[in-house]
């Protein structure tokens, strides 16, 4: 008899560059996911910060509907209003004003690859070096893989684009570095993918003022972090500074797929006409999709409402009182557990097995990443699930 299970299916027809999945997911509504077995997850990782409004959000299902049966494509040829009205939206919430400008594209390892261009046009015949974090995470393609700094995902596939150095994430290494031999500085603000691990108080600060002073571009990936997430817009607002660019995406388009460039003053002279382009990029669906799910933070103050839901699952977690948790990282609703053992993986499993989805970022720490729209039921919900996976362990 030949097994026609969906796990022997995956992994005779997906490419082999992902684990095997933890389930099969077929449906699912607000904080809520439900696999073809019937079984009921709490989703406290939108799929990695994607899902700002949960799932199925009927403002998202209304927008995709409504544009995808008026105009769906059309190539950069040509304008829509929705392109221009998330352009304009973006240059509002990210702080960038008049002299803001958008570059539209489909994910966050293209958003970074944008960036990447944008980078080496700051050259002025003599700046070539970009200089990066350790152990930070920019995406898969090559521009930004030579852009993060895990060289264990990158080993494979060298050479990659030259120029890039990786440093500590200390004050005392970006005093050493930035000087006006480099093009651009490239941060993630919380590090989310190494395991939610934040930078030194005063970082983005002094990044901030070397930047400045030596004509350097501060370049901030708010992919993971960004879209009211932590709290605020974006990171860089909790420092009160503003990058010369950001990039942006996964949380903007509320699970469609979109990413965006935006440039802060000088920064918006560099690209000239031809230097770079995408098909899909900015198409009215996904802009329409992505207008309706900002619209739907900033009317709500989904903002506010992560800042307020993040210190409340922190006190949860940290209410747990377990020796196997050192600590809660991160901001807002971008959360990292701090394991005293290396358990992440066996929590992450006991967690799906009691019906919650979270991540194990890494062999100590747990990822925590909920919709933007958690309230009392989904928290409390959470107390029991996770207290349940923790006592199993
Ligand atoms: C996820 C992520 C990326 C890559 O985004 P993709 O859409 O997966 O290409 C880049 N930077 C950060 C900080 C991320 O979290």
């Amino acid at each position: 008899m030949t097994d026609v299970s969906w796990q022997n299916r995956f992994a005779d027809s997906m490419m082999r560059t992902f684990s095997p999945p933890l389930a099969m997911l077929v449906r699912g509504e607000g904080c809520y996911v439900w696999d073809d077995q019937g079984t009921q997850y709490l989703d406290f990782l939108a799929g990695i910060a994607v899902n700002s409004l949960g799932h199925a959000h009927p403002e998202v299902v209304a927008a995709v509907t409504q544009q995808i049966g008026t105009l769906s494509h059309v190539s950069n040829y040509f304008a829509t209003p929705p392109q221009i009205e998330l352009a304009e939206r973006l240059k509002r919430i990210t702080g960038a004003g008049d002299e803001g400008r958008v570059y539209f594209c489909n994910s966050g390892a293209e958003a970074n690859e944008a960036a990447f261009k944008l980078a080496r046009l700051n050259n002025k015949g003599h700046r070539s070096r970009i200089i990066s974090l350790h152990d930070s995470f920019h995406g898969r393609t090559m521009g930004a893989l030579a852009l993060s700094g895990k060289p264990h995902m990158r080993e494979a596939f060298e050479p990659v684009p030259g120029g890039v150095e990786h440093i500590d994430s200390t004050i005392k290494a970006l005093e050493a570095t930035i000087d006006n031999t480099v093009a651009a500085l490239v941060l993630e603000p919380v590090k989310g993918e190494a395991g939610v691990i934040d930078l030194p108080a005063g970082f983005l600060k002094r990044a901030r003022e070397l930047c400045t002073e030596h004509g350097v571009l501060l370049i901030i990936d708010e992919i993971q972090t960004g879209v009211a997430r932590t709290g605020a817009w974006f990171a860089y607002n909790h420092a009160d500074i503003l990058p010369d660019a950001v990039t942006i995406a996964k949380g903007m388009g509320g699970g469609v797929p979109i990413g965006a460039l935006v440039t802060f003053g000088w920064a918006s002279e560099l690209f000239r006409r031809g230097q770079h382009g995408s098909t899909f990029a900015g198409n009215p669906l996904v802009t329409a999709t992505a207008n309706a799910v900002l619209g739907v933070i900033e009317r709500d103050d989904l903002a506010a409402n992560a800042a307020r839901r993040g210190q409340q699952l922190r006190e949860i977690i940290l209410a747990f009182n377990s020796p196997l948790i050192d600590e809660v990282r991160g901001r807002g609703l971008l959360l990292g557990v701090g394991l005293t053992e290396p358990v992440a993986l066996k929590l992450g499993a006991a967690a799906l097995a009691n019906g919650l989805i979270v991540n194990a970022a890494n062999e100590t720490s747990i990822r925590i990443a909920p919709p933007l729209i958690v309230g009392d039921a989904e928290l409390a919900d959470f107390t029991e699930r996770f207290g349940r996976a923790l006592g199993s362990l």
